[in-house]
């Protein structure tokens, strides 16, 4: 594991439009190095976007988005990814190759040997390859998915195949995990499971994870610090107790069945 803390992100003042649309007005939030930060609100509140611009998709309009001593605000995502932001994506999954193949996917932005000389096997590049995948297996361990390694994802039950994503992103070495919507769609005993998993790798990696997640229960348990937006802005921000029973926050889910236990949104 990497023994060094992450470096703080710093979202400061962020302000996103679309035609008409202010989708972040002015949103600030701050990941504390290796904790568990959890961003919720109700739908369309601007949770993917915020995940958008961190992971460099969108420009904002205003505002900043630091690492550390970084500045991330206009970065291609592929830059941001190679300073240690990785992220789930919250409605795709892989149906192509093995549990390996995904997770030599995600390896593949930290492989040095060109792909001319992985092709011909040459042996710098035979050795690196074994060490990324013997890599690659113990992050499968780390995420429940050892059994499964070299089994087609097509056959993996969907909670799995959810936990395939993660252990994708985290294949890439990062720093700092933007997670949106881990378990959604999952039954009880897989968000357990995957639960245990984001746990084990915050332990494990001590990594900084920002993760988007409706299950209040969930958020409850993970997370040492919450945000709560709502028609783009800032409502709310503290321990999951102070905002589970903050009035605005109250008001921004009634009628979609509150900050509850299950899917609020
Ligand atoms: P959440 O993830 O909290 O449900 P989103 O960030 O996806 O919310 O969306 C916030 C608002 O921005 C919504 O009104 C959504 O329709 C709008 N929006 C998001 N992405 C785009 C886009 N690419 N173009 C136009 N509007 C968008
Ligand atoms: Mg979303």
């Amino acid at each position: 594991m990497n023994t060094t803390p992450p470096p703080e992100l710093a979202v400061r003042d962020v302000t996103v439009r679309f035609a008409g649309l202010t989708a972040l007005d002015g949103v600030s939030l701050t990941v504390a190095p290796g904790s568990v930060h959890a961003l919720i609100g109700p739908n369309g509140a601007g949770k993917s976007t915020c995940f958008n611009v961190l992971s460099g998709l969108y420009r904002p309009a205003a505002g900043s988005v630091r690492l550390g001593e970084r500045d991330l605000t206009r970065l291609a995502p592929h830059r941001i990814a190679a300073l240690g932001v990785a992220r789930t994506f919250q409605n795709i999954l892989t149906t192509e190759g093995t549990v390996a193949d995904n997770l030599m996917l995600g390896r593949h932005a930290l492989t040095r040997a060109g792909f001319a000389a992985s092709a011909l096997r040459l042996p710098h590049a035979v050795r690196e390859q074994r060490t990324h995948r013997a890599r690659a297996r113990e992050i499968a361990e780390l995420t429940g998915l050892a059994a499964h390694f070299d089994s087609p994802v097509s056959l993996l039950s969907y909670g799995d195949r959810k936990r395939v994503e993660l252990a994708r992103a985290l294949c890439l070495e990062p720093r700092v995990l933007l997670l949106d919507e881990p378990v959604a769609g999952m039954n009880g005993a897989e968000r357990a499971r995957t639960v245990e998993v984001i746990q084990d790798v915050r332990t494990e990696l001590g990594l900084s994870t920002l993760l988007v997640e409706h299950d209040m229960g969930l958020v409850m348990r993970l997370a040492d610090e919450v945000t709560v937006l709502d028609f783009g802005r800032r409502i709310a921000h503290g321990s999951p107790d102070d905002v589970r029973r903050d009035p605005e926050v109250l008001r921004a889910y009634l009628g979609t069945g509150g900050p509850g236990e299950e899917d609020a949104a």
